[in-house]
């Protein structure tokens, strides 16, 4: 099937209803927690600066809540589909679960591009999508915060509109706001570095020195930067790395055989990840089709983009020489090619265990606003990696003792914990 023909929600819910068999769940429980329970669909009229308006569409989703406020990002793609957000509110709860931090899971999302858009016509759009939902949302109920091309500014906008609208300061309704405007140093790090503490765990329990490794990266945003980042500070080489070119409207691969300076190939990026090909070629890269980064002989496999990008089809190019695949991105492996990435005996860390650590410094910046204190950069980096390397060991332990895929021992722990929660409280 090619990549367009897998729906999100279908693999959210196939990967559930799997792992639902396994472990032989309340047929109740599996009825609350496959699908949401609450979903929001509504228009965003904006003034755009031609004096015409325009009309969005805007969701948001509450998966589960039933271990504390929904939690997830709020999405701006001009292909958003309403399946894509249903299943991101899913793997959400199952984040928030895996990690223990006593939130539940919710999505959003604007079917807009930003890259078309004025400030100002971005601006007026976040305060019509929180005009629509601001009662719904809120640090008790449902707490946004930024994702796929949406960020700090995007957040503070809809926080101002959402204080304006209920009269008060309530810096934990939204996080990833900016550093100094209630946001946690760390934030922008987080997601990244977190992909990286539970690839420097998965190389600790194979015995493979990480200064000896080499990786390709699928995307170039901020997921993928940071970590790129932090896996060349810890000496990995990054050999490549693939980036969507929004003028050429396609990706490209940039390779450098003696490993990429992942620094110097930030400076030539824009805010959407897009790389200069022509500084790139002056810094001694190959410029090459991005699809290419999947079929690199590297040790690490490393998806930081977008969902669906690791279908059979796709999966018959990796090379024999990867030993770890980390989902950075949310849904980048299709379910059909789980059966093959046991047969090829790649170590998997699971999409909602690898990128927790967004939604995990999230939760810190919760924790600071409510203190109204803030802690250093290194103590939020600190309680960061203690939280992501207690969560893999868990889900490393219980895949190693019952002899279970990773994907499935990730999602054993994460629906335990919240069906127990649901049950606790009575809701089956
Ligand atoms: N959008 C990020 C994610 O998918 C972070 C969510 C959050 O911080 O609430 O995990």
């Amino acid at each position: 099937m090619k990549e367009e023909n897998y729906n999100p929600y279908v693999t959210a819910q196939t990967q559930f209803d799997n792992v639902a068999n396994q472990i032989g769940l309340d047929q109740s429980a599996r009825e609350l927690l496959r699908q949401p329970s609450r979903e929001y669909h509504f228009t965003i009229p904006v003034k755009m600066d031609d004096g015409k308006t325009k009309v969005f569409n805007g969701y948001r989703i509450h998966h589960n809540d039933a271990r504390g406020p929904a939690k997830g990002g709020i999405r701006f793609d001009p292909n958003e589909t309403i399946d894509t957000i249903r299943a991101l509110s899913l793997w959400m709860t199952w984040k928030c679960a895996v990690v223990d931090i006593p939130l539940g899971g919710g999505k959003g999302g604007i079917v807009c591009d930003p890259r078309t858009m004025s400030l100002g016509e971005q601006e007026r759009l976040c305060r019509g999508y929180i005009r629509q939902i601001a009662r719904s949302i809120g640090p008790l109920q449902d707490v946004p915060a930024p994702d796929v091309m949406t960020n700090g500014q995007h957040m503070l906008w809809m926080l101002d509109e959402y204080e304006t609208i209920m009269g008060g300061h309530f810096p934990g309704a939204i996080t990833g706001k900016p550093v100094g405007m209630g946001g946690s140093l760390g934030r922008k790090e987080a997601t990244g570095y977190g992909v990286v503490y539970t690839l420097r765990e998965a190389l600790k329990t194979l015995n493979i020195d990480i200064s000896k490794t080499t990786a390709s990266i699928q995307g170039f945003g901020n997921v993928a930067e940071y970590a790129a980042r932090l896996y060349s500070e810890l000496g990995g080489t990054v050999i490549a790395l693939a980036s969507w070119d929004n003028t050429d409207k396609k990706s490209y691969m940039f390779r450098k055989a003696g490993g990429l300076d992942i620094e110097k190939m930030a400076e030539i990026k824009d805010s959407y990840g897009t790389i200069d090909k022509e500084k790139a070629k002056a810094l001694g890269c190959e410029v090459l089709d991005g699809d290419e980064w999947i079929a690199q002989d590297v040790d690490i496999l490393l998806p930081c983009a977008r969902e669906n990008q690791i279908t059979p089809a796709t999966f018959a190019k990796i090379s024999d020489t990867v030993k770890v695949l980390c989902e950075g991105a949310n849904g980048p492996t299709t379910p059909d090619c789980d059966p093959l990435i046991k047969a090829k005996n790649i170590y998997l860390v699971p999409d909602f265990l690898c990128n927790a650590g967004g939604v995990t410094c999230s939760y810190f910046e919760q924790v600071q606003c409510n203190m109204n204190y803030f802690w250093p950069k290194e103590e939020v980096l600190e309680k960061l990696d203690f939280k992501m390397t207690t969560a893999f060991s868990a889900v490393h332990n219980l895949a190693k003792e019952k002899k279970l895929y990773m994907r499935d021992a990730a999602y054993v722990i994460a629906i335990n914990r919240v069906a127990e929660a649901a049950k606790l409280r009575g809701w089956y």
